[in-house]
């Protein structure tokens, strides 16, 4: 076993074990999620809120210029099978005719259904 555990916030216990995404202290019987599982969790958003997943369709709400070429993403650009990354470019994507491209999500609008 080489992860270290946090000490319980209550009892500051050093007893404390894993039961899936919940820490137990064995002391008081406190029960908590701690913060590096917790921030795992946290959401990427398109441009009007809507919470993005793998694999979703979006579409492209503005011209956005590909650094480093002269190819445009025009708006209204239907990108399928996204996939989400960690960064300022949060969307990993491949673009029919482009290639593989990175977005960010404040410029894409999820597509439904
Ligand atoms: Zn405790």
């Amino acid at each position: 076993m080489t992860d270290t555990l946090p000490p319980c916030p209550e009892c500051s216990s050093s007893y404390v074990y894993q039961v899936d995404a919940l820490l137990n202290c064995p002391e008081c019987g406190h029960e908590w999620v701690p913060d590096n599982l917790a921030d795992t969790a946290s959401d990427v958003r398109d441009s009007v809120g809507n919470v993005l997943a793998d694999g979703d369709t979006v579409t492209v709400i503005k011209d956005l210029k590909v650094k480093g070429s002269s190819l445009v993403v025009k708006v209204g650009t239907k990108v399928r099978g996204i996939r989400l990354v960690d960064g300022d470019h949060d969307i990993d994507c491949k673009i029919p005719g482009m290639g593989q491209m990175s977005l960010k999500s404040q410029f894409v609008k999820k597509v439904s259904g």
